[in-house]
Formats: structure tokens, sequence, C-alpha cells
């Protein structure tokens, strides 16, 4: 039958490539739950409740309720696009300025609590691979087939450089490297929900692999 993929693991290690994949391999829903929380943070970023180096917290917990996410499968793309109240976000979620701050706004509780029930409402019908920091840990502890993505930062910062680089946005290689190692520290040391490695999870370091290889393993994972 049907199971629950959950996918967890460091930025960039390419986490979501896999993750449609096999979802569309296995006719499973994706869900990408990195997207809602960089969709609270552009909503966050458009009503001015972010700044350089503090937010306003109270102001984000209040809007709460008026923040609407939805995905919508784009059949053209074969995969979900995230939908901030009613408008098609998937550029503006994945820029730079979105992924310096997504992770601050990531360890407000209420943030997490509102998205990790979501989430749990989304993965309720089986078939369903969904990926994230917590999905092992928190959001589905029993699933049926947990993975922990690692690869090396620098692996990691480049794959990340070369996409954004194609996407046409201008940055350095530092600057994303810094990138990755500030988001890896903010979400392995917070309070609420740190990424760790749940319970039963197959380590898998994909520094060294390529994405065929990737998807043949966690393919045979997924249907044993
Ligand atoms: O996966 P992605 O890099 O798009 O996630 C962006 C950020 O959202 C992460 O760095 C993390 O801070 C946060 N996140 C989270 N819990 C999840 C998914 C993402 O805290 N389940």
């Amino acid at each position: 039958g049907k199971i629950t993929i959950a996918i967890d693991g460091y930025s960039s290690t390419g986490k979501s490539t896999i993750a449609k994949q096999l979802a569309k391999a296995l006719d499973y829903v994706y869900i990408d739950t990195g997207a809602m929380y960089r969709a609270v943070t552009l909503y966050a970023l458009q009503n001015k409740f972010i700044a350089e180096h503090s937010n306003d917290t109270d102001a984000i917990v209040e809007s709460l309720s008026k923040i609407n996410l939805e995905f919508a499968y784009n059949d053209r793309l074969g995969y979900s696009e995230m939908y901030l109240n009613g408008v098609n976000v998937e550029k503006e979620i994945r820029t730079l300025e979105v992924s310096k701050y997504v992770s601050r706004i990531a360890e407000i509780k209420e943030v997490r609590e509102m998205l990790v029930g979501m989430q749990r409402e989304m993965g309720e019908a089986k078939g369903v691979v969904m990926d994230g920091r917590d999905i092992g840990t928190v959001v589905f502890p029993n699933a049926e087939l947990k993975v922990f993505m690692t690869a090396s930062p620098e692996k990691r910062a480049y794959r990340r450089y070369k996409e954004l680089l194609e996407k046409g946005e201008e940055v350095t290689y530092e600057e994303i490297l810094k990138n990755v190692a500030l988001r890896d520290r903010i979400d392995s040391s917070r309070e609420f929900s740190p990424l760790r490695k749940a319970d039963g999870a197959i380590t898998f370091d994909n520094s060294d692999m390529g994405l065929q290889e990737q998807f043949e393993r966690l393919h045979n994972y997924a249907k044993r």
C-alpha cells in the first residue's frame, strides 16, 4: 500500500529535486514544507515585519490568520507551486533575500505550530513525500520511510550557487556558502524542533552521488 515518506536534512542537499522525482515515479503527492516557511517569510518581508537584525515577531504572529497558503499542481511543470493569498510566489520565495531570513522566521513557535498543523492535514491521505527539517521527528514520526540527507557545506553551496546563477541572480559563491552555514547553525540549534536525524531514519550523504543514483537508491527503499 501507499506509505508516508519523510525526507529531512540540511539546506541545498537536493531534497526537493529527489522528493519530486520520487513522488512522480510513485504517483504520490509531493509537499515542500520549506516553501511554506519561505512563503510566511515573504509575507513578513512584504509587510515590513523584518529588519536586517530583528523581526517584529508580535506582528508576524498576529497576522498569521491572514496568511493563506496553497499548493496548486502545475501540469506543465509536473509539480505543485506555492500560492500566498492567491498569488503564485514560486519565484519570489526562492530568492537569496528570502533565504537570508527564513530560518529566523522558522524559529517562531507559533509559525511552526501553524505550519506543522497544515502539514499533518495534507499528509493524512497516504501516498505522500514530504521534505523539510522536522518531518520525521515532529510532523510524521510514524512515517514508514525516513531519510536524512547530508552533503558537505561546500558541495551544497556550489549546487545552490549554480542554481541561482541559472536563474539570473547576481550572487557570489562566498555569500551562498555563508548563507548555507548560517542556516545550518540556526536550523540545528533552535530550541523548537531543531534539525536532527529522526529515529529510524536512513542517513543519506549525496556529496558524491549523481541524481540518477540517488533516485534509484531511494526508489528501492520506498518499494520495500
Ligand atoms: O528546504 P528549504 O531550504 O527551502 O527551507 C528553508 C528554511 O525553512 C530552512 O532553512 C529552515 O530554516 C526552514 N524549514 C524548517 N522546517 C521545515 C522546512 C524548512 O524550519 N520543515
